[in-house]
């Protein structure tokens, strides 16, 4: 079964879904799955091209950044590993381990997620197999 998502309004966990609609008694809030589904999407946090980012993803930095405190910038090309959501920390949304620097606060839209393809080795098997 469909799990019911908690009342967007008050956080309320007795909503239930009358069949149009999810409803909240407690507050009286009523919205549709579609509604949830767009707030669903407009919390996920995207990198600089739009793709969903999730803890633990590695990402590259996209742009020569400022780094509060140190010495040197962080550099486009930069890989990090291992990021995790802060929720908002003066407009930065994840923060990651960075060698050299330590626990840096970084804006997704100055990163680009690593794409782990497999693609290259389907390609190679299939020119394999048609050789
Ligand atoms: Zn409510």
């Amino acid at each position: 079964m469909e799990t019911i998502p908690n009342c967007p309004k008050c956080e309320s966990t007795y909503t239930y879904d009358d069949g149009l609609a999810f409803v909240c008694p407690e507050c009286g809030h009523e919205w549709t799955a579609f509604e949830q589904k767009e707030a669903e999407e407009a919390a996920l946090i995207r990198d600089s091209v739009g793709n969903v980012l999730n803890e633990g993803d590695s990402v590259t930095i996209i742009k020569d950044l400022k780094v509060k405190g140190a010495t040197s910038d962080l550099k486009a090309g930069t890989k990090v590993k291992s990021i995790r959501f802060c929720g908002d920390v003066d407009g930065h949304d994840l923060e990651a381990k960075v060698e050299s620097f330590g626990t840096l606060y970084i804006k997704s839209k100055f990163v680009k997620k690593i794409v782990l393809t497999k693609k290259l080795r389907s390609d190679s098997f299939r020119s394999f197999l048609f050789l």
